[in-house]
């Protein structure tokens, strides 16, 4: 970057340009530990820096990368072709709440469980729900379109935008979408913007939906022999028209990984288990999880656990909310896939990674959201060794024809940032990868934001 560009930046941000080593290497990594650096950091309060800095961006030619907490799975914040990361951090307002109207407005910042906890004192409830919601902004959620846990009932982040204001790559101010219940007026550039991963726009406010909370829960945890049984279920469920708030899949290889650490009592016989949950009033939640034993027992479950006060609840959702931590000691490095089947492919989808494992000796870990078909493929690898890292980088190829072969897609949450660019035309095709980048081009004529993303940039998936 040119010194008078970072000049130019100074004058804008003063203290709150950063280009300290020690600062460029916190912002130079995300969940991926990928690697790379910028060449500063700045941190805006409000719109028109934001603005003014794309246009600085625009004038001396260099790259601005949005970053939020940089907990992305696909190194959506990662600055590949250096540039600034423009961390929204200090824009971290909830502006306000309207529980007449049911909607929020938030600055990009926002850590998605403070809004959860600011809505909820108000007896409202913003569902999306990223494993990440203590850490997680709403801008990267908006970014990548999180999901969670609870989108088999409640959907995506994308369900729950009602508009934006964004500074798109030209530097100029867009307000899209509208703050009422309904709008179709024109385009919908809102859901353009919701999962662009930064690369057509900078959000730097968000206008979100809100519910009323639930009044209960109540949450059950079934032991089956296998992943078929289990699946087995999940469709029953969906036939017998319940919705879970939460419907989640441990294969036994996740099971085996949390049995390993923080052991949780398991039946004889375990070969795979389902965290199920249901939320309403009172008297519903009683109905619904009746409809789920029944569901989970007429396909062989071993056992079912039941609980509807919060510390018994807790106690149920232990297995499944250790995974990622068990993870960690099983093996220094994770490539962490987020395919999604269609819900009555789980089962084969699941036998296909188990013969995968075998095949390539490489350690798969499963776990999922079963009610999406949305499966956590996790391959594990030491990363000492060169051939193993061959190995597993030839499985996520083939997890990814497959799950297109079966009519999914290779990404249901985290994104295709630069760890999914070479598999993109693979599902959308030769076309819908050219019409993207016309779209690109109409956002960011100059290619200033979030460069060597979603299109393939060999330099930036090696690393
Ligand atoms: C332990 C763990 C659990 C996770 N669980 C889930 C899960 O359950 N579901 C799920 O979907 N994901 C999950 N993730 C992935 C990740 O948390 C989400 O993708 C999250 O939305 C990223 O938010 P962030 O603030 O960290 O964004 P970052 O990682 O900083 O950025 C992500 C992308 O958003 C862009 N961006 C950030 N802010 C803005 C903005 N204001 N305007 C425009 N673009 C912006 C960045 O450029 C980048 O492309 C998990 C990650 C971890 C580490």
């Amino acid at each position: 970057m040119n010194p008078e560009a970072l000049s130019a930046l100074g004058d804008l941000f003063g203290d709150r340009l950063l280009t300290s080593l020690e600062t460029r290497i916190c912002y130079s990594f995300d969940a991926t530990r990928k690697r790379f650096l910028p060449d500063a950091v700045v941190y805006p309060v409000n719109a028109e820096e934001v603005r003014q800095a794309v246009l600085l961006a625009n004038l001396h030619r260099f790259p601005v990368v949005p970053r939020g907490a940089g907990t992305g799975f696909s190194g959506g914040s990662l600055p590949v072709r250096g540039g600034i990361v423009l961390s929204t951090e200090r824009m971290d307002r909830i502006v306000s709440i309207d529980s007449g109207n049911l909607y929020a407005v938030v600055e990009p910042g926002v850590v998605t469980e403070a809004l959860k906890l600011e809505a909820r004192k108000r007896g409202l409830f913003y569902p999306p729900d990223p494993a990440s919601l203590k850490f997680s902004t709403v801008g990267g959620n908006i970014a990548e379109c999180a999901g969670g846990m609870s989108a088999v009932k409640y959907g995506v982040t994308r369900d729950y935008v009602l508009g934006l204001e964004a500074v798109l790559g030209t530097g100029e101010l867009l307000r899209t979408g509208v703050a009422t219940a309904k709008g179709v007026v024109g385009y919908d550039l809102t859901r353009m913007l919701v999962g662009s991963e930064g690369t057509l726009g900078i959000v730097t406010r968000a206008t979100l939906r809100l519910l009323p909370h639930p009044e209960a829960a109540v949450t059950l945890l079934a032991f089956f022999p296998t992943n078929r049984d289990a699946s087995g279920a999940v469709n029953a469920i969906v036939a017998a028209r319940v919705t879970p708030s939460a419907m989640e899949i441990m294969d036994r290889t996740a099971i085996d990984c949390v049995q390993a650490v923080a052991p949780v009592p398991l039946p004889g016989g375990t070969g795979s288990a389902l965290l199920l949950e249901v939320d309403g009033t009172n008297d519903s939640v009683r109905w619904e999880a009746d409809r789920l034993e029944e569901a989970c027992r007429a396909h062989g479950a071993l056992e079912v656990r039941r609980a509807s006060d919060a510390g018994g609840r807790d106690d149920l959702w232990k297995l499944r909310r250790s995974i990622s931590p068990a993870l960690l000691r099983v093996a220094p490095v994770k490539l962490n896939e987020d395919i999604v089947v269609p819900r009555s492919r789980l089962a084969d989808m699941f036998a296909f990674l188990s013969d995968l494992s075998d095949r390539k000796s490489v350690r798969i870990v499963n776990f999922g959201h079963a009610g999406d078909g949305n499966i956590h493929v996790n391959i594990m690898i030491s990363g000492a060794d060169t051939d193993e890292t061959r190995r597993a980088e030839e499985a996520v190829a083939e997890v990814f024809r497959k799950t297109v072969e079966m009519g999914g897609t290779i990404s249901g949450e985290h994104g295709v940032g630069i760890s999914k660019a070479p598999f993109l035309e693979m599902e959308v095709g030769p076309l819908g990868v050219a019409v993207m980048k016309r779209l690109k081009e109409c956002f960011d004529p100059n290619g200033i934001l979030n460069p060597g993303k979603i299109f393939l940039d060999e330099a930036a998936v090696r690393g």
